[in-house]
């Protein structure tokens, strides 16, 4: 049976209190498939306290963003080092919502790949075309130039995991949906363009790649029963413990 994970983004929604309600709450959902893995990832200001509340539970603790460097003069920024103080195991990078507001390129999404790997972190490497791409049917290239520029040159160590987050930016938030067979068709290209990179092996055993863009509890059962989807990444229905423990209780039906 594989391992499905659902990761949570609470975005900058959640405040320290609202974030240690959810988390005390998504504590007590009774996790019937043990092996399936729950990622909280919360903002800067909860990642302490929701970590040390999760600690002795199978829960996981990951953050929205990082800084590349490791210290220095970087006003704002957050180092890998501070989020690994704070007990964070996973941190997603080049959301296309940083992507958007803030101007990240897959140049800086590469540099923080690396760093939060040198860092003993999980990266979470979001990419996904947008409306426009997809409508024009050229989406295959804009998703490989993103792998490609993202991981160009990336030496791995042996038993380094990568999680990379297909979301196509026309469903994050939205309510619009890939359906799970179209997004298992990108998954594969997507394992295929890793492989090229890497090794076959390689884009098997290190890599999990999980799906993003308005997963609900409705479509959640489609993208747990195909084989090549690892997990999910989910915004607006994490946010709220009804529809995340709805989500997560469709989810273990795997
Ligand atoms: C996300 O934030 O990565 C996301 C997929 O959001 P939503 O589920 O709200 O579309």
């Amino acid at each position: 049976m594989k391992i499905f994970f659902t990761i949570a983004n609470w975005k900058m929604n959640l405040g320290l209190k609202d974030s240690v309600k959810l988390a005390r709450a998504v504590i007590k959902i009774k996790n019937n498939h043990k092996k399936n893995k729950i990622v909280l990832c919360p903002s800067f200001t909860s990642l302490e306290r929701v970590g040390s509340l999760i600690k002795r539970t199978p829960l996981e603790l990951g953050a929205q963003d990082m800084f590349w460097e490791e210290r220095g003069a970087f006003t704002g920024e957050i180092s890998p080092a501070m989020l690994k103080e704070a007990g964070v195991k996973y941190v997603i990078l080049g959301h296309s919502e940083r992507r958007n507001y803030l101007k990240e390129t897959d140049k800086i999404v590469g540099l923080k790949t690396r760093a939060a790997l040198k860092n003993g972190l999980i990266p979470i490497v979001c990419i996904g075309e947008t409306a426009e791409e997809r409508r024009a049917g050229n989406y295959w290239r804009v998703l490989s130039g993103q792998i490609a520029e993202i991981f160009r040159d990336l030496k791995l160590s042996p038993g380094v995991r990568i999680f990379v987050a297909y979301e196509p930016i026309w469903a994050i938030g939205t309510g619009k949906f890939l359906d799970a067979a179209a997004a298992a068709e990108a998954h594969l290209f997507i394992r295929k363009k890793i492989s090229e990179i890497f090794s076959s092996t390689v884009a098997r055993s290190n890599f999990t790649i999980i799906y993003g863009g308005s997963v609900d509890s409705k479509s959640i059962l489609g993208f747990t029963k195909e084989q090549e989807i690892q997990g999910v990444l989910v915004g607006g229905a994490a946010q709220k413990l009804a529809s995340f423990k709805e989500l997560i209780k469709k989810s273990q039906c795997l």
